[in-house]
């Protein structure tokens, strides 16, 4: 069986050729790498496929799916836990077997939040860059202590609680808003409704999917409703947050500070080295001119043990598309011989 891996870096190779040995050999899995998106432009690579793989930022809309199909791809195996990037409807329509990997180590991403706090309100990173130039100054080094603050997670699944376990640890007040709340939260801190998360947390920080009942759930009002000078936090996906109400919220200090792990436009920049380009993401420059803004692209799930599980998982879903075995990760299962 062959499958086509679009936007291939050097370690989903490293860990999909190793979970292809150590596991799956007997399969006759044959990996292609491609270090380009998927896209209408570069659907091509697909040709000869039976299989692809793919990422966040790839383009899996209508046409592409079509083409696709034309093609005789049945499956897509998406390598993340995030599918807001593919046309389910069309796909079901089309009978292709969508799969992803729903969990693949939520502490990691958990973790990275905390990093993001820690980096943002200590200023490590700038401190950093201090001492190796000689300058042992404090001044603009002032955090506060996150001990007795309250953070707001939104969106309380299995990365919300993992970052909400951590903070826990730390001494703070949890807020949690969900429309389907996990019991185990209420263990941690109470639900509220998304209006006295905002107006009574220090530090907001999302973990929901991005759906249309959350594409910019942090906009011009529900900035307007938080505390003034507290954090923002989106290590979940880009479309979450209007980034142009952020800036504004930034200049006028209602938001105090902003991290972001993912960003609405992440596509033409994350996964990139863009250090020799002129960006002409205007939005996205500006965001790097606040002395209070850190942005990471999009490395949150970036552990070993997440790449491991992220390449075994979805290894195994194709495994049970073969088999024609019941997969639980699935989240379209028509393919052509009706399984
Ligand atoms: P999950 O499905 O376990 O949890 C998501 C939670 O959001 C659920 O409890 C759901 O009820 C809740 N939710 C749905 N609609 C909501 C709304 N309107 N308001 C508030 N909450 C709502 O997902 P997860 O594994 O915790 O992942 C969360 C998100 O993190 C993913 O959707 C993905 O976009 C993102 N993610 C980012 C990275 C990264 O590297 N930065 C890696 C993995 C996942």
């Amino acid at each position: 069986m062959k499958i086509t891996v679009f936007s291939a870096q050097p370690y989903d190779q490293r860990f999909l050729d190793e979970a292809n040995r150590h596991h799956f050999a007997h399969h006759n899995f044959e990996f292609t790498y491609q270090n380009v998106p998927l896209s209408l432009q570069t659907v091509a690579l697909a040709q000869g496929s039976d299989a692809i793989c793919t990422f966040v930022n790839d383009q899996l809309d209508a046409p592409v799916l079509e083409t696709l199909k034309e093609y005789g791809v049945n499956a897509i195996l998406l390598r993340c836990a995030g599918f807001n990037n593919v046309d389910l409807d069309a796909a079901e329509r089309l009978g292709l077997f969508v799969a992803r990997v729903p969990a693949y180590s939520p502490e990691a991403v958990a973790e990275h939040t905390i990093a993001l706090i820690l980096t943002l309100n200590r200023h490590t990173h700038r401190a950093y860059n201090r001492v190796r130039e000689g300058n042992f100054m404090l001044e603009g080094l002032l955090g506060f202590t996150l001990h007795g603050k309250t953070v707001g997670v939104i969106g309380t699944g299995k990365i919300g609680l993992a970052t909400a376990r951590i903070l826990k640890g730390f001494g703070c007040r949890l807020l949690g808003y969900d429309p389907m709340p996990a019991p185990e939260f209420k263990t941690l801190g109470d639900f509220v409704d998304l209006d006295m998360l905002l107006a009574q947390s220090d530090i907001v920080t999302l973990h929901c999917p991005l759906m249309d009942a959350t594409r910019h759930i942090i906009n011009e009002r529900t900035l307007a409703e938080m505390k003034p000078g507290a954090m923002l936090v989106n290590t979940s996906r880009g479309g979450l947050v209007d980034t142009a109400a952020v800036i504004e919220a930034l200049k006028s200090r209602q938001l105090g500070a902003l991290a972001i792990d993912v960003y609405e436009q992440e596509s033409f920049l994350f996964f990139h080295d863009r250090s020799s380009d002129i960006i002409d993401d205007d939005v996205f420059q500006r965001l790097m001119t606040f002395p209070n803004v850190i942005v990471t692209g999009h490395q949150g799930f970036f552990t070993v043990e997440a790449l491991r599980e992220i390449s075994e998982v979805t290894l195994r879903n194709l495994e049970c598309l073969v088999n024609g075995t019941a997969c639980s990760n699935v989240l379209i299962n028509r393919d052509p011989a009706g399984r």
